[in-house]
C-alpha cells in the first residue's frame, strides 16, 4: 500500500525529498489546485523559479519531460507523468490575506501564503520569500490579446502528476482555501489532496 500523506483542504504540508526521489501528487477528489513550491535543502535562498522556468522552456505551461529550474536557473523538479489534463499555471501569484481582503472577506481567511510559512514552520523552516508557486492543476487561460481569466481546474478525481526532485529539496504543497473564486470547481469548496514520495535517493 503507498504511503499517502495528505495535504488537507485549505491547509499546507512540506515534504523532504533527496535528489531522485519522486512524488506523486494526487487530486484525490477533483478540481483542488495546489500551490507548490520547491527549496534547495542546503539554501532555502534558491527555490523553484516560475519566471526563470519560462526562459529555460520557452512556454508558460510545463509538461511531461519538462524540468522546472530555480532562481539561480539549475534544474529543481522534473515533470514526469501527468494525468490530469495537463493545465496548470505558472502566472499567478499565491493567494494571501490580502487577496481575500480585496475580494470582501472580513477576518480571517486561510491563504496559500500563510499555508507555506505554517508548512515550514512545522520543519523548523522559514521562506526567504512566498516565491511565485507552481499552481498545480490550475486553470488560468490566456485570451487573446494576453488576458487571463480564473477558471475551474479541469483535473479529475484520482489523477496526478508524478515529478522528480533534481536536488535534495523542500517541498511545500498548499490546498488553495480559495473559495470565492471557483478555481477549485463549481462548488467553491477546497479539498483534500494526498502524496507519496518514492524511489531510492
Ligand atoms: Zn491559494
Amino acid at each position: 500500500m503507498p504511503d499517502l500523506t495528505t495535504v488537507p483542504a485549505r491547509k499546507g504540508k512540506a515534504a523532504i525529498l533527496a535528489s531522485s526521489q519522486k512524488l506523486r501528487l494526487v487530486n484525490t477528489y477533483g478540481q483542488q489546485v495546489v500551490d507548490t513550491w520547491a527549496f534547495n535543502r542546503a539554501d532555502m535562498a534558491e527555490f523553484m523559479s516560475t519566471e526563470h522556468s519560462h526562459a529555460a522552456l520557452l512556454k508558460i505551461l510545463p509538461t511531461t519531460g519538462d524540468t522546472m529550474v530555480s532562481n539561480r536557473r539549475r534544474p529543481i523538479l522534473t515533470f514526469l507523468e501527468d494525468t490530469s489534463g495537463g493545465i496548470h499555471d505558472t502566472l499567478i501569484a499565491a493567494c494571501d490575506a490580502r487577496r481575500y481582503e480585496m475580494l470582501g472577506v472580513a477576518g480571517h481567511h486561510d491563504s496559500c501564503a500563510d499555508n507555506l510559512r505554517a508548512a515550514l514552520a512545522e520543519l523548523g523552516l522559514a521562506p526567504p520569500e512566498i516565491p511565485a508557486p507552481l499552481n498545480m492543476f490550475m486553470n488560468i487561460p490566456v485570451g487573446a490579446g494576453g488576458s487571463v481569466s480564473f477558471e475551474p481546474s479541469i483535473a479529475g478525481p484520482g489523477s496526478h502528476v508524478t515529478l522528480r526532485a533534481e536536488m535534495d529539496l523542500v517541498v511545500v504543497f498548499s490546498a488553495c482555501p480559495q473559495d470565492i473564486v471557483p478555481i477549485n470547481g463549481a462548488d467553491c469548496t477546497p479539498k483534500d489532496v494526498h502524496f507519496e514520495i518514492f524511489g531510492s535517493p
